[in-house]
Formats: C-alpha cells, structure tokens, sequence
C-alpha cells in the first residue's frame, strides 16, 4: 500500500469524497431546537437569549455572559468593554485568526504582536513581558488549537493594570487545572462558527464574573441603548435611551436555540474529538519527521484543530507539497494560520512587536488534519493512511 502512487501522480486518492478540516455536527435534537423557535412568538431578542447566556455561565464556571453576533464581535464589544481605546495597545498573538488583532483595531488601539511558544504555538509570556510599555492596557491571549494558554505566567510577565483576557474561540468545553475555560482569564470570547466546537451558525458571547463588563456588553450589542424590549414590555413604557455608540451585534434567538443544544452535547462531543486526537498521536509518533503540537500539564483541551509539524529538512517537498499532495488524495487539509503581520493590511499599517522567529519558523512547516465529532474512524483511518502515504513518498 505504501509504494502505490499518490493521487497527484495519478493514483487513486485514499478517499472518493472530500474529508473537510472541520464541520458541525447536528442531531434531531438540535433540528427540533431550531425548529421550535420558527413556530414561536420571537426570532430574535426572546426567551433563547437568555436560555443560551444561562446555559453558558454553567458550562464555564462565570457568573455573567452575552451572546452576540459572532466571534469577531464578541472580541469588539470586549475591546470595548475593558474602555480599550485611541493610544492604547494590545498584546496578541501572531498566529490567530485576523480577528483577534482586528478587534483592537476596531477600537482605534494598537495591536502589538508577541511570538509564541513553537511546541504549543501559544503566545509566549516571555516575549509578552518584553512587549510590556506603559500605553499597555491588556493581553488578548489565544487558546490556540483547543489548549488553554499559560495565564498564570501570563499574569505574572504584566503590571497588575493590564487585564489578561481570552479568545477562547478554540477551547471552549477545555479547562485548565480543573478551571473551566471562560473562567481563567477577566473576560473571555467565544465564537460559535460552524467549526468551531459549538456551532450555531453564526454567533458568540463574552463570558465574566464581572457585571459591569457584561451590562457594558449588553448596551455595545444593542445601538448602546440602556434596554431592551422586554425590559420596556415590564414596565409598560416605549421609552429608551441611548447612551453611548454602538451597534447591532445581536444574536437571534433561532442561533441561541441551536447553541444551548449544541451545548448540552459539548462534553460529548469533546471526547469524541479526543479519542479521534490521541488515534492521529499513536500513528505520528511511529512517523519520522512528523510532530504534533506539544500538550500543556493541566490542560483538559477543546481539541478544536489538530496541528502537525513537518519536519522540512527530512523530505523532498515543503508544506505547500503535502497540502497539495494531501488535498488530492481528498484529505481537506488546511493552515492555521497565516501569522496575522503577514498579512498586506498589517504589512501596510504597521505590525509591531517583531522580530518573530518562533512563528516564522513553524508557520512554513504547519499543516491542520482534519478532526470533528461526526468524524468517523473510517475516517480518520483514511487521513492516517493518506498522511504515511504522502509523507513516505516524499521522505529523503
Ligand atoms: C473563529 C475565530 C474568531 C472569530 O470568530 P467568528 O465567530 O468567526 O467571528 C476569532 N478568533 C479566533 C482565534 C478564531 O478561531
């Protein structure tokens, strides 16, 4: 089998469909959520709001949330929060989605970017506390791949003002030492993108035991108008104030439905994608030249992306030629990511923090397997086959 000719030479791939890097997982019980809502009285800004900020405070140890249009803009309405602002600057990762240094951006504040650690590719404390002026104002860690980063180095690497906060995009349903993810850092972000662990289409929610930063979230979500409808309904009143600028960043009640049942199979589906993780790690440790990212002590990870290493220096092609190598054989291989200041905009407006040698290094040798819940192990053979298949025919 190892010596038959891979699919970009004419061979036959692995697998007759395409094996995507990641996908949602539904079941009826989440089609009946959804559902439901369709025949209720509120499509948006009713009862699954609330439900789905409930369900989430319980899941992630915290006394507050709010639910919010996506990711991208939780981070926003955090940024905001935290009174982040012109003059300002952020300390971010350089390997994350675009999203987490745009935030700061959106904010008028600077993102400075810290390198990361090359077996875990989790921003580095070190470099952080290197990054440290006195316009320093938080430290938006990532908890890249599922793994919680390193908060309590984090906390110590800054002066007790700068806040250490979280895109948990990736990890949400992780913990580290017994602490659920959501509650380790003042505030957390996390995104409900269908590939990320909980899916609800679009959507995302800022999580904190502090009241203030979640009301202030509430009031940036909805145009910076003090209530919402059902605060006016209780009181018999049309009249609201706005107070401050913001926006529409609402979630709909048909996502929220989604989310809180996608939630009530997290710990599930968590496994699921652990069992399919630790299959990928017994087969890469018996394959030379090929590594996975490095597990943290303590950390119980959302295993959202499985992130191999190749060792380029033992074979005859570079990243580009197992991504192609790998796509043929209908493996939807993928990156993650692009190290956010090589992106032209950053390029253009300025990306400070360098030099990166850590990330500069890694991000030509990374390549993301395919891994989700509804994977089966059929499946997951054929992205083990595919991978001995590639990488033995490209090895020196
Ligand atoms: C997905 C993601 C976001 C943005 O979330 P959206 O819901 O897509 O807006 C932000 N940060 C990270 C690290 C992500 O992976």
């Amino acid at each position: 089998m190892k010596n038959q000719a891979l699919a970009l030479h004419g061979g036959n791939p692995v697998r007759d469909t395409f094996l995507p890097y990641s996908r949602q997982t539904l079941d009826n019980a989440d089609r009946a959520a959804v559902s439901r809502v369709l025949d209720s009285d509120f499509l948006t800004t009713g009862p699954e709001v609330a439900a789905f900020e409930q369900s989430l405070t319980a899941i992630s140890g915290v006394s507050h949330a709010a639910a919010v249009s996506s990711g991208t803009a939780a981070l926003h309405c955090m940024m905001d929060a935290f009174g982040i602002g012109p003059g300002d600057e952020v300390i971010v990762p350089t390997i994350t989605f675009a999203a987490t240094a745009n935030a700061v951006r959106y904010v008028g504040a600077q993102p400075v970017f810290a390198d990361v650690d090359p077996t875990n590719l989790l921003i580095d404390p070190e470099c952080v506390e290197s990054l440290v002026t006195d316009r320093t104002k938080a430290v938006v860690a990532v908890d890249f791949a599922g793994q919680a980063a390193d908060y309590a180095r984090l906390k110590k690497a800054v002066p007790a003002n700068v806040h250490i906060l979280a895109d948990a995009a990736h990890s949400i349903g992780g913990s580290l030492d017994g602490v659920p993810v959501g509650a380790i850092a003042e505030a957390s972000c996390f995104s409900f993108h269908p590939v990320k662990p909980v899916a609800a289409g679009e959507g995302g929610a800022v999580v904190s035991d502090d009241a203030a930063i979640i009301e202030s979230v509430k009031s940036f979500r909805n145009h910076g108008i003090d209530s919402d409808h059902i605060a006016r309904a209780k009181v018999n009143t049309w009249e609201y104030q706005m107070t401050r600028l913001g926006y529409n960043y609402r979630m709909t009640d048909i996502q929220c439905a989604l989310g809180t049942s996608q939630l009530s199979h997290m710990e599930e589906r968590r496994s699921r994608r652990e069992e399919i993780a630790a299959r990928f790690d017994s087969l890469i440790d018996e394959l030379p030249g090929i590594t996975y990212l490095a597990a943290r002590p303590g950390v119980k990870s959302a295993h959202h992306l499985y992130v191999i290493a190749i060792e380029l220096e033992r074979f005859s092609q570079d990243r580009t030629g197992f991504f192609n190598a790998l796509r043929a054989e209908n493996i939807g291989v993928n990156v993650h990511y692009v190290p956010v200041p090589n992106h032209p905009y950053y390029k253009k407006e300025g990306a400070p923090g360098g030099p990166w040698p850590n990330s500069d290094a890694m991000y030509p040798r990374i390549l993301s397997l395919p891994l989700w819940s509804g994977m089966s192990d059929s499946d997951s053979d054929d992205v083990l086959e595919a991978l001995v298949r590639v990488s033995t025919a490209f090895r020196r």
